[in-house]
């Protein structure tokens, strides 16, 4: 049995940067990672973050500059009909991913975080209502440990491997439904020639391409590209499929260097990320932008302030869900309440089919400006109110509603967020007032009633 102040299960992004930041704050830290040897830190993605991601993490970490293989000026975002483009402006950088990932594991070790690779945890240990370790495999000597702590942090990516074993009626341990993931395929390859505008990253737009989703193509360089497609997951539409039909015949591919897939959980946040004796941090807090899947730059900031959150606790000496709790209220005011308002305009999104799309881009219901507004500061009053002045002038009724009403809930379920409530005894009152907000949306848009 081994003994760790903190315990954090898998070495992604979120695992590998809280343990070098509880490292470093000098708690006992073990890091957990199923993977070893050269497959540590490999991660199939889109590779692409956002200058600002950056930044933030400068203050705690200085980056390598050897892992930024492209400087990223904006997004080229493409109606489905090629017509209309919008170029959105917003720095940022294509990832050499692979040694983005290992970088970060080595940081997590030099400040002194034991890692365990090739061990996979299997389920939290609970005692007296409290999580006080994982039980723990080691694949390759067959194995099974016991790792003992007073905080068990959940970075085991999508599957959420222990927070999703807890007791249901912990809110901690909610699961994703179909409606909340996206699950996406992606190639990395060189190709004869170049594409155009290489520092731009392209999204395109296409409901049969990629249903509910979209599909890319991001630049290493103008002849190394990563290119995939992210689908809504309650279609059960295999984006490998629709990949090869679709998106591998328009490139002239010379090599291709990796491919894969993955699951990413596209929807609100979590209705709590903490538990007694556990947080959650990353794609297992389903902390990512539900409206592209981006969710390096969350894996960040969800593990800077869960390791406040820890410390906290252990200058208190309480590791309970109510001092955890400021993770949660933290968390909400610094990124959940955004996130709530791009869950209600991708719910929308999903709901258009490509004629709705053509018409919606070329007749710039959102400008470039308000595109990048909304992904800066958020839905404001200004958005909503502009909708509504459009609903008298445009055509499609039915569109600019659905539009409008999107801004119009998505303001006020971010602000629901913003009012999350101090302590856990006001979750159930308040996490009803979400749902019933989110009723009268998805009733609005004709989505139906929330799944179950
Ligand atoms: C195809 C695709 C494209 C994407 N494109 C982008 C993009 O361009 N930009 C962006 O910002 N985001 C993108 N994302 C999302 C982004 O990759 C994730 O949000 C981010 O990597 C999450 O980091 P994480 O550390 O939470 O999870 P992960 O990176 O998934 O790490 C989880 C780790 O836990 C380990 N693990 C799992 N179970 C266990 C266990 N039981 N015991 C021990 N270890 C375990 C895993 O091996 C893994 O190393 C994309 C995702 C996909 C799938």
């Amino acid at each position: 049995m081994e003994h760790y102040d903190v315990v954090v299960v898998g070495a992604g992004t979120a695992g590998a940067y809280t343990a070098y930041n509880l490292a470093k704050l000098g708690f006992k830290t073990a890091l957990l990672e199923s993977k070893y040897g050269e497959m540590v830190g490999v991660k199939t993605c889109g590779d692409a973050l956002g200058k600002h991601h950056v930044d933030r993490m400068s203050r705690y970490l200085t980056p390598n500059p050897n892992i930024f293989v492209n400087d990223i000026k904006g997004v080229e975002l493409f109606s489905p009909d090629l017509r209309t483009k919008y170029v959105i402006k917003g720095e940022g950088y294509m990832l050499d991913r692979f040694n983005w990932g290992k970088w970060l594991v080595r940081e997590a070790v030099n400040a002194g975080a034991a890692f365990y690779e090739g061990t996979t945890a299997t389920a939290p240990i609970i005692e007296g209502g409290s999580v006080v370790g994982v039980r723990a495999n080691d694949a390759r000597q067959g194995t099974a440990k016991e790792f003992r702590a007073k905080v068990v942090v959940d970075a085991s990516g999508s599957v959420g491997v222990v927070r999703t074993k807890l007791p249901d009626t912990w809110p901690i341990s909610e699961r994703l439904h179909p409606e909340d993931v996206s699950h996406a395929y992606r190639e990395v390859f060189y190709i004869d020639g170049s594409v155009e505008a290489p520092n731009y990253i392209k999204i395109y737009l296409d409901q049969q391409i990629s249903p509910g989703g979209y599909w890319w193509a991001f630049p290493y360089s103008e002849g190394f590209l990563n290119v995939g497609l992210g689908v809504w997951g309650i279609l059960k539409i295999n984006p490998r499929a629709n990949y090869v039909k679709y998106l591998e015949p328009r490139y002239k591919i010379r090599n291709k260097v990796h491919m894969g897939g993955g699951f990413i959980p596209t929807r609100r946040p979590l209705k709590s990320l903490v538990g007694n004796g556990i947080l959650a941090v990353g794609d297992a807090a389903a902390a990512v932008n539900p409206l592209h899947g981006g969710g390096i730059g969350q894996a960040l900031l969800t593990g800077e302030l869960a390791s406040k959150a820890i410390k906290r606790a252990f200058e208190i000496g309480k590791f309970d869900v109510e001092t955890l709790w400021q993770y949660n209220l933290d968390y909400m005011r610094e990124w959940g309440y955004r996130q709530a308002q791009l869950d209600v305009v991708r719910l929308m999104l999903q709901t258009l089919d490509n004629d709705d799309l053509n018409f919606g881009l070329s007749r710039k219901l959102l400008t470039e400006e308000d595109v990048l507004d909304i992904s800066s500061h958020g839905v404001t009053l200004s958005v909503v109110d502009k909708m509504r002045l459009a609903l008298q002038f445009v055509g499609r009724p039915g569109l600019l509603m659905k539009l409008y009403n999107a801004m119009q809930y998505a303001k006020r379920i971010g602000d629901l967020y913003l009012q999350y409530p101090q302590s856990p005894s006001g979750l159930s009152r308040w996490h009803e007032q979400v749902m019933e907000a989110y009723r009268e949306f998805r009733e609005k848009i004709g989505l139906g009633p929330m799944p179950a």
